[in-house]
């Protein structure tokens, strides 16, 4: 680690000005530059961890060569398996930080860098050189990859699956790999997917309230019919359907036979038989092994089928087909709220009247996930008005409790300096019954909602609200996630009427 102490930051100005070749002990200066403060101030750092150096004085070119020529050298000592040791440190990290993801952005030029995304934020974990990250890449798709004659293109689109057990760190099922070039360079994407074996099922766990998982618990319980959970991606629509499949699985003791089409699987459901969709180069083979995915299931003696995600006609169809010819399916679509779920679905080419048949819908779900505060370090509103401009306090301060509510402190080292301890679901639920359907088929969905709300229904933005009210979420940061607070003319994140 002394090369990551002794190397300037990249991008400063005194990246540019000095070079330390630590092998020779020769500290390059530019000569332009040698009286400057941030290179004084290094070379008293040199001093300080009691390093021997000679100084030259160089034209600020040498200096950069002399950078380009120690990073490639560096690189090229660390063989392949170095590489793949340095991408099992990274993954190692990555699982402490419970982080999401990791990317990997090589910019040809400069740097790359290693950034990890926790509690869905993005946050830089190391800077490294370009040469490196370009390594780094080729190990991850070529050496640990599951594909066995994969060579690593710095030009195109790939994607790529790790789920042997020696190139994943422990808690790990799989890592997902996508890589894309960029204008200056390259980008690989590592989703990573956790063996949450033994992991709770219970929904309330995740944020969810008792009384949705009351009516959560009624669409379980009817045999046929189609559930759907929309929220865009990293919402936690996958957690909420593992929850869902396995509490079928388990309240059954064995009696059913539960299916899932996922492209690919997210997480692994011991009882529950996954069908990964056949791996395709195009979307159209993509979407035709989808297809035939969903076909096969339903000749597989199903009583529950999970289809992953419904993403256009054809499997939108399959679906619906299978849940009027006798099947419990679960499934998943892009909408912002849950009445939107209705709209997205006849835009998929479901005809009205099925997508308002109450037997057929039998429950839809919409989610979000918004960020925990830490307890220990986050700070009352009222405390700490003066941080906030008056617009944003006013808007705020008509829809929370200021008496209660809190906002993200300064960071301390239960939260590794974020502010932040995780994240919970803020959702809403609805079982359509006959009155409601009746309301959507014709045209009235603001009473549809009205409907629902006055049976207890509630909106994501009430649920957040709740939370902030308990202390537990900041609303400033709510708001980012489900938009303004106040405005209680949108019902829903996102408004009622984006069909
Ligand atoms: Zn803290």
């Amino acid at each position: 680690m002394t090369f990551h102490a002794l190397t300037p930051t990249q991008g400063t100005d005194l990246e540019k000005m000095v070079f330390f070749d630590q092998g020779t002990q020769v500290l390059y200066v530019s000569k332009n530059n040698a009286f400057e403060a941030p290179v004084r101030s290094y070379m008293q750092l040199l001093n300080e961890k009691s390093i021997r150096y000679e100084v030259q004085s160089v034209a600020m070119d040498v200096i950069h060569q002399k950078r380009l020529l120690n990073d490639n050298a560096k690189s090229e000592v660390m063989g392949r398996s170095d590489m793949q040791r340095a991408a099992t440190e990274i993954f190692k990290v990555a699982v402490e930080r419970r982080a999401s993801d990791i990317h990997i952005r090589v910019a040809s030029k400069s740097h790359t860098k290693i950034i990890f995304r926790v509690h869905g934020d993005l946050e830089l974990y190391e800077e490294h050189p370009a040469s490196w990250g370009k390594l780094l890449c080729s190990a991850i798709y070529t050496g640990m990859s599951d594909i066995s004659d994969a060579t690593f293109e710095e030009l195109s689109r790939q994607d790529a699956r790790i789920s042997v057990r020696e190139n994943l760190s422990p808690g790990l099922d799989g890592i997902r790999i996508a890589t894309t070039p960029q204008v200056d360079g390259l980008v690989m994407v590592l989703r990573l997917l956790y063996n949450d074996e033994g992991k709770s099922i219970d929904i309330c766990d995740y944020g969810y309230t008792r009384d949705q998982q009351d009516l959560i618990d009624q669409m379980r319980s009817k045999p046929t019919g189609i559930n759907i959970i929309s929220g865009p991606t990293g919402s936690g629509k996958s957690t909420t359907l593992r929850c869902t499949l396995l509490t079928i699985h388990k309240e059954c003791h064995g009696t059913k036979n539960i299916m899932t089409v996922e492209d690919p699987p997210e997480y692994s459901m011991p009882g529950i038989v996954q069908t990964p969709v056949a791996n395709a180069k195009t979307e159209q083979e993509r979407s035709a092994a989808f297809q035939e995915a969903i076909k096969a299931t339903m000749r597989l003696d199903p009583n529950v089928i999970m289809i992953g995600e419904m993403r256009d006609t054809p499997s939108a169809s399959l679906g619906m087909q299978a849940a009027m010819t006798g099947h419990q399916v679960w499934t998943s679509v892009h909408a912002n709220n849950a009445f939107s779920v209705i709209d997205r679905m006849v835009d998929l080419g479901i005809s009205s009247n099925v997508m308002t048949d109450d037997a057929i819908i039998t429950g839809i779900i919409c989610q979000r996930l918004i960020k925990v505060l830490c307890p220990s370090c986050k700070r009352p509103l009222a405390s700490v008005l003066e941080r906030y401009a008056k617009d944003d306090l006013e808007r705020v301060m008509k829809a929370v409790d200021v008496s209660s509510a809190h906002v993200i402190g300064d960071g301390c080292p239960e939260c590794r300096g974020r502010g932040i301890s995780g994240m919970t679901a803020a959702a809403e639920v609805v079982v359509p019954d006959e009155p409601m359907m009746d309301l959507i088929r014709s045209g009235q969905k603001a009473r549809a909602i009205e409907y629902w709300r006055g049976r207890g229904g509630r909106t994501m933005r009430e649920m957040a609200i709740d939370k902030i009210n308990d202390g537990l979420c900041d609303p400033f940061k709510v708001e980012e996630e489900i938009g303004p607070l106040s405005d209680m003319t949108l019902t829903f994140a996102g408004d009622g009427n984006d069909s």
